[in-house]
């Protein structure tokens, strides 16, 4: 018998959970969805990593993030949570097209990422797809329609805002840029410049960078909105 979860008593939840008061150690300490915390169990993610203490909390709450950590520290699962979450407490389906636009520097990011999603989303119902090029724009056209996730490569995600006249990213909740230092490392600045111009103007921004430059930062003054800022930095 399938558990109806309370919606209503889980956004109230998340209203009443205050970032600076309550510890979060594990990932029960948090207001999660029961698809995410079954998914978040059989992957055996139990305890959060500093970055996703910081960043976890706030995103759940709707703010945008500029989150700094190096490499390694976890910085995939502090965005996936919240995707997941936010969507599922708007209850989002099918039907409602785009929620989450993830962008990655890479195929093998984007993949990597991808994969980890599918992982911790196994007992969620949305549709998420990888945008990645390697298939014809006529093929991954056909799909993009019915996803409510996308993984995407700034360039080829671009292609599809331009040529693909049927889809649609006005119902878009979020945005992550994720490697942002990356991103803007690999030229891909004017690209992304493009990509945001194309979004609803009402939406949460996440975006994750393993170093603060000035580029970024430029970036994340375009992008975001009064974000918080969290980092982590290594231990002297
Ligand atoms: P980053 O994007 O910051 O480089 P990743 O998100 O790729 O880091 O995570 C690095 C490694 O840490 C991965 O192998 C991932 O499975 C693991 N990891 C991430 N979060 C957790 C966690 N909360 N508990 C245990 N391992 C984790
Ligand atoms: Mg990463």
């Amino acid at each position: 018998k399938k558990v109806e979860e309370n919606v209503e008593s889980l956004n109230q939840r998340v209203l009443d959970f205050n970032p600076g008061e309550n510890e979060v150690t594990s990932f029960n300490d948090l207001p999660l969805s029961h698809p995410t915390t079954s998914g978040l169990e059989a992957s055996h993610f139990k305890n959060l990593t500093d970055i996703q203490q910081k960043a976890v909390p706030l995103a759940l709450k709707g703010s945008d993030l500029l989150g700094a950590a190096k490499t390694g520290s976890g910085k995939t699962l502090a965005f996936l949570v919240p995707v997941l979450e936010n969507l599922y407490r708007r209850r989002w389906t099918e039907l409602d097209g785009l929620g989450a636009l993830i962008l990655s520097p890479t195929r093998e990011l984007a993949i990597q990422i991808f994969e980890v999603l599918r992982k911790i989303g196994r007992y969620h119902t949305f549709s998420a797809g990888l945008v990645i090029g390697g298939k014809s724009l006529q093929e991954e056209r056909e799909r993009l329609g019915r996803m409510n996730i996308l993984v995407c490569t700034p360039g080829r995600m671009l292609q599809h805002m331009d040529q693909t006249a049927a889809f649609e990213i006005d119902n878009l909740q979020m945005l992550v840029l994720d490697e942002a230092d990356r991103i803007l490392d690999m030229g891909f600045q004017s690209t992304v410049d493009a990509i945001v111009e194309h979004l609803p103007k009402e939406r949460q921004t996440l975006l994750f960078s393993a170093t603060q430059t000035k580029k970024v930062s430029d970036l994340a003054r375009l992008s975001l909105r009064d974000p918080e800022y969290v980092s982590v930095h290594e231990a002297a």
